[in-house]
C-alpha cells in the first residue's frame, strides 16, 4: 500500500514541467500528480453540482469538474481554478443534449428521438457541431451526450432522450453526434468533449421504472445494448457515463466485467469514465450494497471510475478508504492521471477556454443555427396517416382553420426535457425566450395563404399536479416530482373548441404530453393521451370537420379510437424551437413529409414492448384480446407521394465472411410530389445456433426523387455485420442462408426479398 506516499505539498513553480507545453502529456501528468496532495487528488476526481455556487466545490473540495454551472458563475469558476495552488483548470460540463440546454437564447433542437426520425447521420452531426460551437463559446468543455440507450418499454420517462429502438441506427446517429461535438479536437476552438451514456442497459427497465434493476444477461447486453457503445468507442468518444442500474445484482459502477473486461479490455477504451449522479452514494443509501462511503468509494475507484459525479461524501470517503487500507493511493493516481490527460489533451493548461462574450454574441442562437434547426425540425416530423386531406390546398380566399388543443400554443412543450424550465436548473424558471420559439399556432398564423382565418381554442387541459404524500424530496435531498393527475374535461373549454371546429374547414388538433409526464423519475403507467384530451379529440371528430391530429409528445402515444377517423396524424416528438413552423409548413405542403419512425407506436400500453427486432419464438402471434402488431412500426412514415420498389438484386449470392453484399433496388416516385425516400435493408439469418431477432436493420440510404423519377439505389451490407451472439457470448457470423428484405419500413410484408448464402470460412 502507498498510503503514506503523498508528498508534502510542493509549490507550483512557473517553470514546473507540467506547465511546459513542449513536454509530452505523460511527463506533464506524472509531474503534476507527484505534486498533488491526497485531498487535491480526490477532489480532482469529483464532479460537483454548481447550482448553489462554485466557491465551495472549487476551493474547499478541489473539484476537478463542475456541472450545472449557471451562466453567471462560469467566469468565477474559471478564476477560482486558475487561482488554486496548482492552477489546474476545470472541466465544466452540462447536459447539452439537444442544444445548449440551459443557456438562455441558445438554439434548442428537436430531442434526440425527434432527430432520430430524420434517419440522417449527416444532419445529426451538423446539429452537434452547432451545439459544440455554442457551448464552447460559453466556457463549457463537456457535454453529457449522446444517449445511446436502446428504447425498450415506452413507459420509461427517458424515451425522448434516445435515438429509438434499433441498435444499428442508434450507433450510426450516436457516432455522428460524437464527430460533431468533438470536431477537430484540441486544435478546434469549437470542440467539446462527448459522453456516451448510460453505459449500458439502463433502458432495460422493469415496467418502465426509471433506474430499476435491469434484467439482462451478458449475452443480451452483447447482443443489443453494447453495440452502439462499441461503435462510439471506435469513434473516439472522450467519455463514457455509467448508468444507474444494477445488472444481476451488480451496479454498473462496480461491474468489473463491463468496465475492465469489455470496455477497457476488449475494446481498448482509454477515455474517461464518469459515474451518473451520485452512483457511488447510491450504492450505500439506495442499493445498499456497501455499509459506508469509504467502502463504496474504494470499490468505485478500483473498478476504474475516474470522475465521481455529485457524491460529495466521496471526498472524505476516498481519503478514509486510503487511511483504512481499503484503497491503494496508486489507484487514485491512475484515475487522476486520466482526468489530467484529458485536460492536457484539450490544451486547457495553455488556454482554459474561458467564456468569451464577443464570441457568444456571434455564435449563440446565430442565424445559421436557426436555419439548421428548422431543417432538422422539418425532417423530424413523421406523417403517420393521411386520407388525402394533406397537404392543405394552396388556395387564396376564405378558409378557416381551427387550431385546437393544449399543445397548440405552448412554447416550452415544443422543447421537451433538458431545456430551459424542464426542471434540472433554477435559473430559467420561464424557460427559453418565447420569441425564439414558434408554436404550431404561430406557424399557421404566419404561413396560411391570404384570406385564411386561423382561430384558436385550447379545448382541454392535460393535468394538474398534487404534492406527493411521501414528501417534497427523496432521501438524498433531490426534489421529488409532484403527482400528475389527469385533468377532467372542462365543459366550457370543450364547447368553445367544438364551436370553433364546427365553423372551420379543418381542425388542427395539437395534443400530446407535457414535461410533468417526462423524464427521470417521471415514467408513466399509461401511454394514452392524458387528461381531457381524449374527450377533446372525440368531440372534434364528432363535429364532422376534417381533423388533423398533431402529436407533440416525448414518446409515442396511444391515440383514442376516434383518431382512426381523423383526416391525418402527424407525430412531432418535441420538435424544438422551430417545430411549430415546421409543422405548419408540412400541413400546408410547403415542405414534404420525410421522417421515419425510430421507434414503434403501440396500439395499447399492454403491448409493451413493441420494438420490431424481437427474438423469434412464442406461441401464436397475438394476444387473445389484441393483436401484437403496433399501430405503426419502426421505420414507417408517409410522404405526399408514393414510391414503388422493384428489381432487388443481391450480389454476390454466395459470399464469404469478409465480403460486402451489395443490394441494388429500383425506386420510383409514382406520384405528383417530390419524395425523400429512406430505403431500408433488413437481414434475417434463417437458421441460427441460438434464438435471434427475426430481422435486423443493416443498412439504409436516403434518396431524393422528383415526381416520376426513378433511381437505382445501392446499399452495402458487410457480411461481418450479419452476426449473432452465440451461446458462449461470442459475436459470430454463422455460415448459411440469409434473407434480405428491402423496403420503406421494418414491416416484412412490404419488403422485396432476396437471399444470399455465407459459405464456411
Ligand atoms: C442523468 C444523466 C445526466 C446527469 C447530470 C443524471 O440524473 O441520468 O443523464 O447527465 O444527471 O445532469
Amino acid at each position: 500500500m502507498s498510503n503514506g506516499s503523498t508528498p508534502p505539498a510542493r509549490p507550483a513553480a512557473d517553470d514546473a514541467p507540467y506547465r511546459d507545453a513542449r513536454r509530452g502529456i505523460p511527463e506533464r501528468v506524472a509531474d503534476l500528480v507527484a505534486r498533488m496532495t491526497l485531498p487535491e487528488k480526490v477532489g480532482q476526481m469529483l464532479q460537483l453540482d454548481a447550482r448553489d455556487g462554485v466557491r465551495e466545490p472549487v476551493v474547499t473540495m478541489h473539484a476537478g469538474s463542475l456541472l450545472h454551472t449557471s451562466p453567471d458563475d462560469v467566469g468565477e469558476a474559471h478564476d477560482l481554478a486558475a487561482a488554486s495552488r496548482l492552477g489546474i483548470p476545470l472541466l465544466i460540463a452540462d447536459d447539452c443534449i439537444h442544444g445548449h440546454s440551459f443557456w438562455p437564447g441558445a438554439t434548442i433542437f428537436p430531442t434526440q428521438l425527434g432527430m432520430a426520425a430524420s434517419w440522417s447521420p449527416e444532419l445529426v452531426e451538423r446539429v452537434a457541431r452547432a451545439t459544440a460551437a455554442e457551448v464552447a463559446a460559453t466556457g463549457l468543455h463537456w457535454t453529457f451526450s449522446p444517449v445511446l440507450d436502446v428504447a425498450r418499454d415506452l413507459r420509461w420517462g427517458r424515451i425522448d432522450e434516445t435515438f429509438g429502438e434499433d441498435p444499428f441506427l442508434v450507433g450510426e446517429l450516436g457516432a455522428a453526434m460524437v464527430r460533431g461535438y468533438q470536431g477537430g479536437g484540441a486544435a478546434d476552438p469549437d470542440a467539446i468533449l462527448a459522453t456516451a451514456k448510460h453505459f449500458a442497459g439502463y433502458s432495460e427497465t422493469q415496467g418502465g421504472r426509471d433506474a430499476s434493476e435491469a434484467d439482462l444477461t451478458q449475452r443480451k447486453l452483447r447482443s443489443w445494448f453494447l453495440p452502439p457503445f462499441e461503435r462510439v468507442a471506435r469513434e473516439g468518444c472522450a467519455a463514457f457515463m455509467l448508468g444507474y442500474q444494477a445488472i444481476d445484482g451488480v451496479p454498473v459502477t462496480v461491474n468489473r466485467w463491463m468496465l475492465d473486461g469489455v470496455l477497457r479490455g476488449e475494446w481498448g477504451y482509454t477515455g474517461a469514465l464518469v459515474t451518473d449522479w451520485d452512483n457511488v452514494g447510491r450504492m450505500v443509501w439506495e442499493q445498499r450494497i456497501f455499509p459506508d462511503a469509504a467502502s463504496a468509494a474504494a470499490a468505485a475507484v478500483r473498478a476504474g471510475n475516474d470522475m465521481i459525479m455529485t457524491t460529495p461524501a466521496f471526498f472524505a470517503g476516498a481519503q478514509d478508504a486510503v487511511a483504512r487500507g481499503l484503497l491503494d493511493e496508486a489507484d487514485i493516481d491512475r484515475a487522476v492521471a486520466r482526468i489530467l490527460a484529458l485536460k492536457f489533451r484539450l490544451g486547457l493548461f495553455e488556454d482554459p477556454r474561458r467564456p468569451d462574450v464577443a464570441r457568444q454574441r456571434a455564435v449563440v442562437g446565430r442565424a445559421e443555427h436557426t436555419a439548421l434547426n428548422l431543417e432538422v425540425a422539418r425532417r423530424s416530423l413523421v406523417l403517420l396517416t393521411n386520407d388525402g386531406a394533406l397537404p392543405l390546398p394552396d388556395v387564396a380566399g376564405p378558409r378557416r382553420i381551427a387550431v385546437v388543443g393544449p399543445n397548440a400554443d405552448d412554447a416550452q412543450v415544443l422543447l421537451g426535457d433538458w431545456a430551459g424550465s424542464s426542471g434540472q436548473v433554477d435559473w430559467m424558471p420561464d424557460g427559453h425566450p418565447r420569441e425564439a420559439i414558434t408554436t404550431v399556432l404561430d406557424g399557421l398564423r404566419a404561413l396560411a395563404p391570404d384570406g385564411w382565418e386561423v382561430g384558436h381554442a385550447r379545448g382541454a387541459d392535460i393535468l394538474t399536479l398534487v404534492p406527493d404524500p411521501e414528501g417534497p424530496t427523496f432521501a438524498d435531498g433531490q426534489p421529488r416530482p409532484p403527482i400528475a393527475t389527469p385533468a377532467a374535461p372542462d365543459p366550457e373549454l370543450l364547447a368553445e373548441a367544438t364551436a370553433l371546429a364546427a365553423s372551420a374547414d379543418w381542425v388542427v388538433a395539437v395534443v400530446g404530453d407535457r414535461i410533468e409526464l417526462v423524464g427521470e423519475g417521471r415514467s408513466t403507467a399509461t401511454l394514452e393521451l392524458f387528461g381531457a384530451q381524449t374527450a377533446l379529440l372525440d368531440a372534434l371528430v364528432a363535429t364532422g370537420t376534417p381533423v388533423i391530429v398533431v402529436v407533440v409528445a416525448s414518446k409515442p402515444l396511444v391515440l383514442p379510437a376516434s383518431a382512426e377517423r381523423a383526416a391525418a396524424v402527424v407525430w412531432a416528438a418535441n420538435p424544438g424551437m422551430l417545430g411549430g413552423r415546421a409543422v405548419a409548413e408540412l400541413l400546408l405542403g410547403l415542405v414534404e413529409p420525410s421522417g421515419r419512425l425510430p421507434v414503434s407506436v403501440p396500439r395499447h400500453v399492454g403491448q409493451q414492448p413493441t420494438y420490431y427486432n424481437q427474438v423469434r419464438g412464442q406461441h401464436g402471434t397475438r394476444y387473445a384480446d389484441l393483436t401484437q402488431e403496433p399501430a405503426h412500426c419502426f421505420g414507417e412514415g408517409l410522404s405526399y407521394t408514393t414510391v414503388e420498389y422493384t428489381d432487388l438484386v443481391v450480389d454476390p449470392p454466395v459470399a464469404s465472411a469478409s465480403d460486402t453484399v451489395r443490394l441494388r433496388v429500383t425506386v420510383q416516385n409514382t406520384g405528383a410530389r417530390p419524395a425523400l425516400e429512406t430505403v431500408q435493408a433488413y437481414v434475417t439469418d434463417v437458421v441460427t445456433s441460438v434464438t435471434w431477432a427475426e430481422r435486423e436493420l443493416k443498412a439504409f440510404r436516403q434518396v431524393a426523387l422528383a415526381p416520376g423519377e426513378r433511381a437505382e439505389v445501392e446499399l452495402a451490407v458487410a457480411v461481418q455485420d450479419c452476426t449473432v451472439v452465440d451461446a458462449t457470448g461470442r459475436r459470430v457470423v454463422e455460415p448459411g442462408e440469409f434473407v434480405v428484405g428491402v423496403g420503406p419500413s421494418s414491416r416484412g410484408r412490404d419488403h422485396l426479398l432476396g437471399r444470399f448464402t455465407v459459405r464456411d470460412a
